[in-house]
């Protein structure tokens, strides 16, 4: 449940005031274009440092999370799927989940990622390996799931889990997120500015991002139209709200130049 999240990086308000229910079992896409917060929501959420919280309330049933060092947010049930995974090298993704699950039954740690593993065409390999260390996109996101899997959290934040993977790839970990949503559930928040994902991560609600908040919600037909039109509805609007709020007018130096011909 997020009320009202406002939060600023490097002193500039990227979220301006997002409000989000999201219920046990329930899918719930975040859908916007490239710039708009979607990857600050997702970071915010899970407490990353280097982002200042100006207000509002993010709880996961009754625990506030604002305020918690990640490491207790995930203790309370949350998992963050990230856009981009981090490598993290001389930690085996074994040793990884071996301390995350904090149990004495480390073999039954091991047995439980290759079953993941094997439920997600995942290579038993990687296990082995350290985090992440040259994996491929799709590999990494294949990581992401498993380790999704094995921890089996109450709430995953899932940012663009496309990116990178190819259809077979998107079809095995979209599955079996759905999965878990069916049978644990799971309540995900899945950020994407495509609807490729949604052939096997079925949402429940689709919520347009822009400028940092939540700007329309709708079922799947919302996410049709996006395909369709492209977010030109929201973003001309844009400009307009920023200098009702006194904005200096801003340039993504990191844009994606492409964006349009994506979105
Ligand atoms: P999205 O995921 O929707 O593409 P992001 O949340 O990654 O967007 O970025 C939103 C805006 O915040 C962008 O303009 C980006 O450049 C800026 N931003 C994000 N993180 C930082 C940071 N650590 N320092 C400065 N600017 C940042
Ligand atoms: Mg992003």
């Amino acid at each position: 449940m997020i009320e009202g999240l406002r939060a600023s990086v490097a002193g500039r308000e990227i979220l301006t005031g997002v409000d989000l229910e999201v219920s046990a079992g329930e899918v719930h896409a975040v859908m916007g274009p490239n710039g708009s917060g979607k990857s600050t929501l997702a970071h915010v959420i899970a407490g990353r440092r280097g982002y200042e919280v100006t207000g509002g309330s993010v709880r996961l049933d009754t625990t506030e999370l604002l305020g918690l060092p990640a490491w207790r947010r995930a203790e309370a049930g949350l998992f963050l799927a990230m856009q981009y995974p981090t490598e993290v090298p001389g930690v085996s993704l074994l040793d990884m989940l071996t301390e995350s699950v904090c149990t004495p039954e480390g073999a039954a740690v091991a047995d439980r990622m290759r079953e993941e593993a094997a439920r997600i065409g995942f290579d038993e390999k990687f296990l082995e390996r350290p985090v992440n260390v040259d994996l491929s996109g799709g590999e990494r996101k294949r990581n992401e799931a498993l380790q999704l899997g094995v921890l089996a959290p109450a709430f995953a934040v899932v940012d663009e889990l496309d990116s990178g993977l190819d259809v077979d790839a998107l079809r095995f970990v979209g599955s079996r997120i759905e999965d878990a949503t069916t049978h644990d559930g799971l309540g995900v928040l899945a950020i994407t500015h495509s609807s490729r994902v949604f052939d096997h991560l079925q949402p429940d609600a689709v919520h347009v991002f822009a400028g940092g908040r939540i700007q329309e919600s709708g079922g799947s037909e919302l996410a049709d139209e996006l395909e369709a039109d492209g977010y030109e509805r929201w973003t001309a609007a844009l400009p307009q709200m920023a200098a009702d709020r006194g904005d200096a007018p801003f340039t993504d130096p990191f844009g994606d130049p492409f964006a349009d011909l994506l979105n």
